[in-house]
């Protein structure tokens, strides 16, 4: 019998594992694939994650931002500048992999598991069960991203809200390799995105408008049109699980954080720190629930409040951003709103603790 067991070990999955192993509590942790497998996500980490790791992971920092390139709709380019990092860039795969050993070596039981049959609750454990294999654990917490399957197994209602993005990796010559950059010049409602690695760059595409297709061929035309070459390597989409704000961890012992429970942002899509943040909120609500008489799934309700606020507040700031594109665009460069702006988002601040403190 587990105290823990975690499906799904990407940044939400290792975030909560990491501080469970930490206080001592035995952990099963799960993913479907061995690792380093490939994950569609650019890697780009904001101050506000970076932050949140336990552990030093400039080993697999491939690059550290201070300027951003903004292209506005119809506007002329600006930039965004600062001393301090505005981004680390990463390769999910390597950070991923990274992440695992950390945990590995701290005493998780890693399994791969392709396939779970069912998942039950008890009013004591939860059982997780595959094909010829039963597991038992105190707690489970569901890490297991957008397209969750212990997500599918306990909620019969839908509280989030599924965006799409897509990747691909390109290898050219950039002037600036510390620079990287969102084009809103060529899309509705979304964006491109250009960010620099070591020996390449990784181009994108995200939308928050379902009806806007985001196919392999708008890629190939960006990037044919940008750079002179659509010789991208490595194609990959995934959904982008969002408005977890309406999220209610109902069960008591089993609860999902990260992409799984909608915890990433609709304005930019990021759910990196998001994922940190929930999985150590998961974690931190089962270790005090094992010393009080409040639940986890209660605890957390309460620690996810923070989140959840941040999250609403992304959803409104997409909502006016994306349907008032000339006005959004119009204030942005204005020293005191973008200033503000960069310093909170470089001092890793939240959205909120933006616009309210400055
Ligand atoms: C194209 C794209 C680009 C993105 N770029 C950025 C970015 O630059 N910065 C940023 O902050 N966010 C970005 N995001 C969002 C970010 O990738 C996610 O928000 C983040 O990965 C969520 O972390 P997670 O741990 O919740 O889930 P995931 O990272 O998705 O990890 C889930 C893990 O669960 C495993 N799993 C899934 N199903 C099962 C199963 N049935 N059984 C066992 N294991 C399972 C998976 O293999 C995986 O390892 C991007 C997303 C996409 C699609």
């Amino acid at each position: 019998m587990f105290d823990v067991a975690i499906i799904g070990a990407g940044p939400a999955g290792t975030a909560a594992a990491f501080d469970l192993l930490v206080k001592g509590l035995k952990v099963l942790l799960i993913d479907k694939y061995e690792f380093p497998r490939k994950k569609a996500c650019a890697g780009g980490i904001t101050p506000k994650g970076y932050h949140l790791f336990r552990y030093d992971i400039s080993p697999v920092v491939k690059r550290q931002c201070q300027t951003i390139k903004i292209n506005p709709l119809n506007q002329k380019s600006f930039f965004i500048n600062d001393e301090k990092t505005l981004c680390y860039m990463t390769k999910r795969e390597d950070l991923d992999l990274f992440s695992l050993k950390k945990v590995i070596e701290k005493g998780a039981d890693f399994k791969v598991i392709k396939n779970i049959a069912s998942i039950n609750e008890t009013p004591t454990f939860v059982e997780i069960k595959t094909p010829g294999q039963s597991y038992k654990a105190s707690y489970l917490i569901g890490a297991d991203g957008a397209n969750s399957k212990v997500r599918q197994q306990i909620f019969q209602t839908k509280f989030y809200k599924k965006q799409f993005a897509l990747e691909a990796d390109l290898k050219i010559d950039l002037i600036d390799r510390h620079q990287m950059e969102f084009d809103f010049s060529k899309l509705k409602n979304g964006y491109f995105w250009i960010f620099p690695k070591d020996d390449h760059i990784n181009i994108g595409i995200y939308s928050i408008d379902s009806k806007v297709r985001l196919s392999t061929q708008t890629l190939f035309d960006y990037a044919k049109q940008r750079f002179g070459s659509n010789r991208l390597k490595a194609i990959k989409g995934y959904p982008i699980c969002t408005n977890g704000f309406n999220y209610k961890p109902d069960s008591k012992r089993i609860l999902l954080a990260g992409d799984a429970a909608g915890l990433a942002e609709s304005l930019l899509g990021e759910g990196i720190s998001f994922a940190l943040k929930s999985g150590q909120m998961a974690a931190a609500s089962i270790i005090e629930s094992k010393t009080g008489s409040v639940s986890a799934g209660d605890l957390y309700l309460k620690k996810l409040k923070e989140i959840q606020a941040d999250l609403r507040f992304y959803d409104l700031s997409a909502k006016w951003f994306y349907n008032f594109p000339r006005l959004s665009f119009k204030a942005l460069p204005i020293p005191f709103i973008h200033k503000r702006f960069v310093k909170g988002y470089a001092d890793g601040k939240t959205i909120k603790q933006i616009l309210y403190e400055g």
